[in-house]
């Protein structure tokens, strides 16, 4: 290891920064978001580090830099443009022994900064020693995406119940597997929500007990429409912590590989002629395994408030008690739409957007046609496959011009997408001439058009028999 890392406290320390430009201002940025007493040696400074300067939240010595202006500092920063001047207070801070860095010149300094990852009081810092600070800088964009923002919040609300967790439990292996089981747990989740009320409660009655039993949740998870990286990073997060998960057939596979390889999987998927398990013995079965305090993940194709039943599962979760969370993922139909270059509404086409299901009820389409018809609007049909027929028909039979453009897509965003384009006369035709099957939508209104031009997403269309 050719650094040593370090976390230093400046609280009100002296700090001395040398130049007044840009780069010096990211730096007055970040000394004083650790609450340096900053002062800033240079004959002018950006507008941004004057105001600092102005208002009285730095001190500015607006004149060249000398070698004894380091003294009594605890740390110095030398950012001017002139390699010579960065030098001279470099090599004058190390000789009284104060820590120096010129920015972006390891050679010149005795210390370097990392890049930062910041969920104060949790801080990551990143080194590549100074080498490849843009290889710090990808690792901390990889950082950024994978911890959630309210880290910050539960490290502080743990952090109080430190000495309480310490009494309640002298061994340090108990004292582990507790605080994994809050730091993981549906706890977490609540304070990472910036509910601390309930939780603290929680944790209160959690240290007051002889056992910790661990409590259950229900995590209703939007897995959006079927490419792995529209999922949400909150999402990913769930899916990584289950216990248990439960999917329906609009999971695919790629997305299931994301789940926490341990966790129990259990396909509870609906065809529409082939249920195999009723709606009400899901609810139950969710109910039942967080009663044994699982986290259990219900994984849903899409939104899960967007044709998923998602309030039917958790209206039976809140009946009896068990706790819950809603994760938003994205609808088929956003997906649908941007992967096949159709933007739903268009100050020119579309000024509004209607989603529906094409699924039939007591045997016939029973859909809203005055309001689906309307002018410059564009109409998306979840579950309309089998009844595009009669779907097309309707509109055209309401008063729907028979060009009007009508779009089907096919496992939008996923790699095997398929996209068929026409109108609402010939698009049951190509839905047969090219065997479309579920998962589809069907794309109805002006704003279709625009696909010709707007589609960026193009994959071969896969060879008749072939393996894809
Ligand atoms: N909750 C889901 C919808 C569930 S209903 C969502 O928000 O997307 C099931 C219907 O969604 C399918 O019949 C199909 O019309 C549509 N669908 C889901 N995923 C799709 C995909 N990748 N491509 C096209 N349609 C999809």
């Amino acid at each position: 290891m050719e650094y040593f890392p370090i976390f230093l406290r400046l609280q009100d320390e002296p700090c001395l920064l040398v130049g007044g430009g840009e780069v010096a201002l990211r730096k007055a940025r970040l000394l004083r978001s650790a609450g340096a007493r900053l002062t800033v040696v240079a004959p002018q400074l950006a507008p941004e580090l004057a105001a600092m300067a102005a208002s009285g939240e730095i001190r500015h010595l607006p004149r060249e830099v000398a070698a004894e202006d380091v003294r009594g500092y605890r740390l110095v920063v030398a950012a001017t443009d002139q390699r010579e001047v960065n030098r001279l207070v470099s090599q004058a801070a190390q000789a009284q022994g104060i820590p120096a860095n010129v920015v972006d010149d390891p050679e010149l300094s005795s210390y370097i900064t990392p890049a930062i990852v910041d969920r104060s009081p949790l801080v990551i810092a990143v080194s590549t020693g100074g080498g490849v600070p843009v290889l710090a800088r990808l690792v901390r964009a990889r950082l950024e995406s994978m911890i959630p923002a309210g880290f910050g919040n539960l490290a502080r609300f743990a952090s109080r119940f430190r000495d309480r967790v310490k009494a309640r439990f002298g061994n340090v292996e108990q004292r582990r597997a507790f605080w994994e089981s809050v730091l993981e747990g549906p706890l977490a989740e609540r304070v990472m929500n910036g509910d601390e009320v309930s939780a603290e409660a929680e944790m209160l009655a959690r240290l007051a007990a002889s056992d910790t039993p661990p409590s259950g949740a229900v995590y209703l998870v939007g897995a959006g429409p079927g490419n792995p990286d529209l999922l949400t990073f909150r999402a990913l997060r769930l899916m990584q912590q289950a216990d248990v998960v439960l999917y329906d057939n609009l999971v695919a596979e790629p997305l299931l590989e994301l789940v926490r390889r341990d966790a129990e999987r259990i396909f509870v998927g609906k065809q529409r002629a082939n249920h195999t398990l009723a709606q009400e013995d899901i609810n139950s079965l969710m109910v039942r395994l967080a009663g044994e305090g699982k986290r259990v993940l219900r994984l849903k194709g899409g939104d899960p408030f967007t044709f998923g039943r998602g309030g039917e599962e958790i209206e039976a979760l809140a009946a009896q008690g068990i706790p819950f969370e809603v994760v938003p993922g994205i609808t088929s139909a956003s997906g649908a739409a941007a992967y096949a270059g159709i933007p739903l509404t268009h100050r020119d086409h579309a000024q509004s957007v209607v989603f529906v299901t094409g699924h039939k009820q007591d045997g016939s389409i029973a859909l809203d046609w005055p309001a689906l018809t309307r002018p410059q609007q564009t109409v998306v049909v979840y579950m309309g496959l089998t009844m595009a027929a009669e779907l097309c028909t309707e509109f055209i039979r309401h008063g729907k011009a028979a060009a009007t453009p009508a779009a089907v897509i096919e496992r939008a965003t996923t790699s095997s997408q398929r996209t068929a384009i026409g109108t609402l006369e010939t698009l049951p035709g190509l839905i047969q001439a090219h065997s479309i099957s579920s998962p589809a939508l069907i794309i109805v209104g002006d704003v279709v058009a625009l696909s010709s031009r707007l589609g960026w997403y193009r994959r071969a269309e896969p060879a008749p028999g072939a393996a894809d």
